[in-house]
């Protein structure tokens, strides 16, 4: 499968849509982002329930639903694509930028501790 952030995007987008997570008018970017927050701490969870070692095993619940560390910072970016499908905002331009101007900072950005 090749992947793109554009196609990412449109993808995850148009998923999201097709399942209804768009028809209320109300969603609010506040919202979309304490839901991004969420599948952080899903990855979390899963970090503290099964530790370190198996962090990169993945498995399918009962009703056939991926889980897994991995799979929840895959939910992470799946809601960030889907927000930046809605407000059509150019995430592949600010990676780009972010990324250059990440390697032209300081070792630990000028002695930071953490
Ligand atoms: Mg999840």
């Amino acid at each position: 499968m090749s992947m793109t952030i554009e196609s990412l995007i449109q993808e995850s987008h148009q998923t999201a849509k097709s399942k209804g997570w768009w028809d209320d008018p109300d969603r609010n970017v506040g919202e979309l982002l304490a839901l991004i927050h969420s599948e952080v701490s899903e990855a979390l969870e899963v970090y503290r329930v099964k530790g370190k070692d198996s962090i990169s095993e993945n498995w399918f619940d009962e009703k056939g639903k991926p889980e897994g560390f991995t799979v929840e910072l895959a939910d992470v970016i799946i809601r960030i694509a889907d927000l930046c499908g809605e407000f059509e905002l150019d995430l592949e331009e600010s990676l780009t930028t972010k990324l250059s101007y990440n390697q032209t900072r300081p070792y630990r950005h000028g002695n930071k501790k953490a």
